[in-house]
């Protein structure tokens, strides 16, 4: 980065806080807009309200400071038809700047007030050109000073190796590397631009197929045990489950079945909302590892889930005649003869002797840190099932994790009623809460739910505080507890094991994870300030009512209508539209457009930052299809890969 001219240690340090550590950092520095195209307008010639470009000359300037923290440049600018007042706000050094005389260029729009400045160049055009690059900036280093950095950066472009064959650079029409990283930064229309951004794209989803694909390969030739044909113990477990599997459970049950069979190792992704019976499918697999002979292990992300997942799987285990244990940081159990092991990642930490493990459930794989999971593999190669209840698009899943085969259940059992979420903002909550008296009233359980994002001692007090403020207000005269993350462990099961026992009518419980109960008896859901979650975590916390046969509700507060910005209101309201795990996530990754994805930092891959994951599905089907026979390809592209995928691999 220092071979810039104008770059020394301290800029350096400023521009690391942005990521930016290379000139190559630098060029693939992706403007997150550009600059629309305006008309240069004379002075005389500016209409009220219309987006224009002016130039002109300082005459004078002026700074006022009407407020604290306000200040308020004025000059006056003038050209051959008229003179007018240029405002900035906040910018009281550019006073400095500002000199008589001085030539600038201004982008921005004239109301009451004067001319509103959004961009402006002084002696020169830049910033305020027709499809200027906007950038991602900070406070020490200006969108300025960063586009005056990128422009010199761009002498270097063509230094940067071309990782696309040639001939696929010509099959897709693709514009050179160096050409597109100029254009990026310099489109001269939008159109333009977005090929420029397209080519990097393309880039970056061809590394990730290559590297998903030699990962394919090196996995076949990896050795598990083959686990024949079903069993016995797997008959009777069926029949004692008490009720038919879904079409989609014996779907995935068939699939798992082939796949158990082959010596190379399973690597399936078991997708399914919340409550669509993911847990009675993970268990076949286990008990298949059983009556094998060998052993299982579950693996959950948090205590609590694993406990869960324990309660679940245990009394089956018990009536099967299996030892089924749970180990977690705080409860240690004694693993002779251990069949199935329940637990978090304690249970790969050194000197858990997991037997002759044949199969692995991981749940919600992407918490998981790739070299835990790694480390519960590392040595032998069981059959891995990696289940999610938070479902992204099919093609996105193969895309992210394309060397797993994906099994989707996204059918609900039938006897399930889809729950009804209704939205409503906070000055009829009370009418909320009199809905859930109602429920309570008749016998039924509840949760309230508040946004405590952090875990720390002050929300834990703000937690107490608002249990408080509803026992004595709300719900008054109900049994009310308080789940949270501070609890110990034991207290949490305690809170737990009371409220699916009738002891409590309602649950307030401040945060996602830790809600990992299943009370078919709890019918009705309030959450508070449902505007600060992500749909992603609504869907899944709503998912904790309507896992009986009753009919379930959740209802949704949030702040005024007014205060929501334009994707809250969209987020809630696909809520009260939809039940469907797999089209909410394709509608939170067209609200989130271009932002991160759920899962493709947990991947292990350094972040996209050139796909726009709805837009850019038909070329991740190409990229998919050129990867296959790239495979063993030597250098650049080689090279790309090994880089994007170093952090995959296990630290040395
Ligand atoms: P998930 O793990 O996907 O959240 P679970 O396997 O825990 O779902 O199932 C949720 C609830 O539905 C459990 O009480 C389970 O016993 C029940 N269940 C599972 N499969 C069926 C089915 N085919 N029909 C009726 N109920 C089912
Ligand atoms: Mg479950």
């Amino acid at each position: 980065m220092e071979s810039l001219p104008g770059v020394g240690p301290a800029l350096s340090r400023k521009l690391a806080k942005l990521g930016l550590r290379t000139v190559r950092d630098l060029l693939e520095h992706r403007p997150h807009r550009y600059e629309t195209a305006v008309p240069e307008r004379r002075i005389a010639d500016l209409m009220a309200g219309e987006e224009a470009a002016i130039a002109g000359e300082v005459r004078g300037v002026s700074v006022r400071r009407p407020r604290r923290n306000l200040a308020i440049v004025q000059a006056r600018v003038a050209d051959a038809s008229d003179e007018i007042t240029a405002v900035w706000f906040n910018q009281a050094w550019l006073q400095e700047k500002l000199r008589p005389g001085t030539r600038v260029r201004l982008r921005g729009k004239l109301d009451r007030n004067g001319f509103q400045v959004r961009s402006y160049d002084l002696n020169g055009v830049s910033a305020t050109a027709d499809f200027a690059p906007v950038y991602p900036a900070s406070e020490e280093v200006t969108p300025k000073r960063l586009r005056g950095l990128v422009e010199r950066a761009l002498v270097h472009a063509r230094d940067l190796p071309d990782p696309l064959p040639a001939a696929l650079k010509a099959s897709e029409r693709l514009p050179l590397l160096p050409d597109a990283l100029v254009v990026l930064h310099r489109p001269r229309s939008l159109e333009e631009g977005e090929e420029a951004r397209r080519r990097l794209a393309f880039d970056e989803l061809l590394v990730l197929q290559v590297g998903l694909a030699r990962a394919r390969t090196g996995r076949e030739q990896a050795r598990a045990r083959p686990l024949g044909e079903p069993g016995a113990l797997v008959a009777r477990y069926r029949e004692l489950l008490p009720f038919e599997l879904t079409a989609d459970q014996e779907q995935a049950i068939a699939e798992i079945g082939r796949d158990l069979a082959r010596e190379a190792p399973m690597q399936r992704l078991l997708q399914g909302d919340v409550g669509s019976g993911k847990t009675v499918v993970a268990l076949y697999a286990l008990l298949r590892a059983v009556e094998a002979g060998l052993s299982g292990a579950l693996m959950a992300p948090t205590e609590t889930l694993a406990e869960q997942h324990f309660l679940t799987i245990e009394p089956w285990c018990a009536e099967l005649g299996v030892r089924a244990v749970l180990l977690t940081g705080s409860v240690k159990s004694d693993l002779e003869g251990a069949q199935i092991v329940v637990g978090t990642h304690a249970l790969i930490q050194e000197g858990v002797d997991l037997g002759e493990l044949a199969v692995a459930v991981v749940d919600e794989q992407h918490r998981f840190g790739v070299e835990q999971r790694r480390a519960l593999v590392e040595g032998q190669a069981p059959h891995v099932l990696h289940m999610t209840a938070t479902p992204i698009p099919r093609t996105l899943a193969l895309t992210l994790y394309g060397d797993l085969s994906v099994t989707e259940i996204a059918h609900l059992p039938a006897s399930r009623k889809p729950i009804v979420t209704s939205w409503v903002t906070a000055e009829r909550s009370s009418a909320a809460y009199t809905r859930l008296r109602k429920h309570l009233d008749a016998g039924r359980q509840a949760y309230v739910v508040c946004p405590l994002i952090e875990e720390t001692e002050s929300s834990r007090r703000a937690a107490e505080a608002e249990a408080e403020r509803l026992r004595r207000v709300e719900l008054k005269g109900y049994r009310v507890g308080l789940l949270h993350g501070r609890l110990r462990p034991a207290e949490r099961r305690e809170l737990m094991a009371g409220f699916k026992a009738g002891e409590l009518d309602v649950l307030v419980a401040t945060t996602v994870i830790e809600v990992g109960v299943d009370v078919p008896n709890a019918t009705i859901m309030i959450v508070q300030e449902a505007d600060r979650f992500g749909l992603a975590q609504l869907h899944q916390l709503r998912g904790r009512v309507g896992r009986g046969a009753e009919q379930s509700y959740c209802l949704l507060i949030s702040r005024p209508h007014e205060e929501l910005t334009d994707d809250a209101k969209a987020r809630l309201q696909a809520l009260v539209d939809s039940n469907d795990g797999f089209e909410l996530a394709e509608k939170d990754l067209e609200l989130r457009g271009e932002g991160q994805l759920l899962g493709t930092r947990q991947s292990g891959l350094s972040d996209l930052r050139f796909v726009h994951w709805r837009r850019d599905r038909p070329l991740l089907e190409r990229a998919r299809a050129a990867a296959e026979g790239l495979v063993d390809y030597e250098g650049p592209l080689a090279e790309e890969v090994e880089r994007a995928f170093a952090d995959r691999e296990p630290a040395a």
